[in-house]
Formats: structure tokens, sequence, C-alpha cells
């Protein structure tokens, strides 16, 4: 079982900023509203969550890292859910079988917190400990007994880097909660609830924010709704360009070539492609399950997608014009 964990541990935890994806959802899943990450060395030696959800009970501590354990399937609505949102069950059990992890979490109304210990997948007898209501969980040393794997990972700057992308990315589709980002031990991120236009200020820059034109457009079952970089903006913040679809992130090549082409089509270049935008559509009409990580998605109508979204971005930058 350890052994079938750590191959799929090479799946859904291909880096730190993999294993910090997992524990991020799981902490918006229950329900946190400050949700606060500290790292060691780019997440390599420290990848820490602390979060102010609901809570763990203590029987459920050992079963929270056992592989196929979620407690989010309880009925078909939540099986149809499972299929948009790409609920696993095997997030902790894969980072656990990779890491030396600690759990440790006060269930809303227990007395006290209860703390686990995971060596390499070997669990420890739950022990009682001090925390306020929510979950923290602790990820040392991660792959350092699965050296074929470590040797994957880049310099603790890369890897810090791919982290601070997921915390913004995770933000930006987030804006209601509160998310504070530490990387030894010095203060990189803190962002206090707001909207998204607050939101995109903060991690994108006021600049961008200020100036980037309001898309808001629906047709039919299509929403697409949130900010573009617009020519008015001073700096060009090019890599900025987070797509969610449902509320998850994105990385498309549809998308960015509708996105891409609107700028070109109004503007003639394409210098102000940034953008923080939301896709809405029936969950039906979208495949998130091509990847174990859940990046890449597969549209049914991948044409009718691509025309809404030229549509939609060329309408409203073309406002920026007149
Ligand atoms: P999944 O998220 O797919 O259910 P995970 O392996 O990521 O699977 O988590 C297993 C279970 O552990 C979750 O279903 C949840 O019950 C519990 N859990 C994990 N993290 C938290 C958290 N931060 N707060 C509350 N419960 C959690
Ligand atoms: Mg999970």
């Amino acid at each position: 079982d350890q052994l079938v964990n750590q191959i799929a541990a090479g799946e859904v935890v291909e880096r730190p900023a993999s294993a910090l994806k997992e524990l991020l959802e799981n902490s918006l899943d229950a329900g946190s509203e400050n949700i606060g990450v500290e790292l060691i060395a780019g997440g390599t030696k420290l990848i820490k969550v602390i979060d102010d959800g609901h809570g763990i009970e203590r029987d459920d501590l050992a079963l929270a890292l056992h592989r196929h354990a979620t407690s989010k399937i309880r009925d078909f609505d939540d099986l149809q859910k499972v299929a948009t949102l790409g609920f696993r069950g095997e997030g902790l059990a894969s980072i656990a079988s990779v890491s030396r992890l600690t759990l440790t979490s006060r269930f809303d109304g227990a007395p006290h917190a209860w703390r686990v210990e995971s060596d390499h997948g070997r669990l420890h007898e739950p022990e009682p400990a001090a925390l306020a209501v929510g979950t923290t969980i602790e990820v040392h040393d991660l792959y350092y007994q699965t050296p074929a794997r470590r040797k994957f990972l880049k310099s603790d700057s890369t890897e810090f880097a791919h982290c601070e992308d997921m915390v913004t990315r995770l933000a930006l589709a987030n804006p209601d909660k509160q998310f504070t980002l530490i990387h030894n031990s010095r203060a990189n991120l803190r962002v206090m609830r707001g909207d998204v236009h607050k939101r995109c200020a903060a991690l994108l820059g006021d600049d961008f924010a200020l100036h980037a034109v309001q898309i808001d457009e629906a047709a039919g079952p299509l929403r697409l709704w949130g900010l573009a970089g617009s020519p008015t903006q001073s700096k060009a913040s090019r890599d900025a360009q987070y797509f969610f679809v449902n509320g998850r992130f994105v990385r498309d090549k549809v998308i960015a070539h509708a996105l891409r082409e609107a700028y070109r089509d109004v503007l003639h270049h394409d210098r102000h492609a940034s953008w923080c935008l939301f896709l809405e559509l029936d969950p039906e009409g979208v495949d998130v399950n091509v990847h174990p990580t859940k990046i890449e998605v597969r549209f049914r109508e991948s044409q009718a997608i691509y025309r809404f979204l030229l549509t939609s971005l060329k309408k409203a930058l073309a406002t920026t014009r007149a």
C-alpha cells in the first residue's frame, strides 16, 4: 500500500506547489476563512498550512491520511461534484507517503485538538494537542526518502515561485478568504477578504486593476466575467494570465488562443494580454479529468467556447478604443 501511495504521489504531488495545492483545496473545502501558508526552502523542507475550517474529529485523523478516504462523497449529487472538482481522496495519503507529515486538528465543538504524525505513511497514535478550531498540516522534507523524485525538484527559488503562483491562483479564485504566505520566515503576501477587483489589485498590481476592462458577458449557458488588461495601463503585466473554469484554474490552448486573438483583432498586438477571467458553464460541458493535477480541461464544444471568448473579450476591449 505504501508503494501504491508513493506511485500515486508521483502523479499527484509533482513538486511542493502541487502538495500545497492539495492542502489549500482541503482548507477551502473545510470552509476556512483564513488560510496561512509557511514555507521553508521553497517548500522542500517545510510546507505548513494553517486553517480555521471545521477541523477533523480524532477518530477521522488516521482515516484522512488513507488512500481513497474522502469525506466529500455522500450522495449522487456529490458524485457529480466529484466529477467537476476532482475530489479523489488520495491527496493527503500521497503527500504523507513521501514526507514526514504532522496533522493537527481541532474539530468544531471539541474541547481540544489532536495530533497525528506520519513518517512516510507510517502512522503514530493520535495525541492531544493545543490548537484553535481548524487544521494545521506540516509537510517536512518532501521526497527526502525518494531521491529518484527529489532530483526532479528545481532550485528553492523556482519551487517557491511555483508555490507563490499556486497561492495566487487560489487567492484570485477565492477573494472572500484571507490568505497569508510566509517564506523562510519572511512575509511574502497577505490579502484581506474582498472582491475580485480588490484581489486583482493586491496580487496583479494596482495598475492592472485600475485600468483593466471589466467583463461580464453571458450567452446561453456560458458566462465570462472578470478583468482583462487594457492598453491604458502603463506596465504590461504579460505573464498575469489567470483563467478559471467553474472556479478552477486551468491552462488551455483554446482559451489562450481565443483571448490573444481578441487582443490582436482589436489592438493589433497582444502586449496587454493579461487577465483574470472566470468562465462558467454547465459542468457537463467540460471534462476536467484529463490530468491528475487538473490544470487542463477538455471542452465538449470547444469551437463554441472559442467563439464566445473571442467575441466577449473583443466587445469589452472595443470600449477602450472609443
Ligand atoms: P479529498 O480532499 O479528495 O477528500 P484528501 O486526501 O485531500 O482527499 O483529504 C482526505 C480527507 O481529509 C478529506 O476528505 C477531509 O475529510 C479531511 N481533510 C483534509 N484536510 C482537511 C482540512 N484542512 N480540514 C478539514 N478536513 C480535512
Ligand atoms: Mg483533497
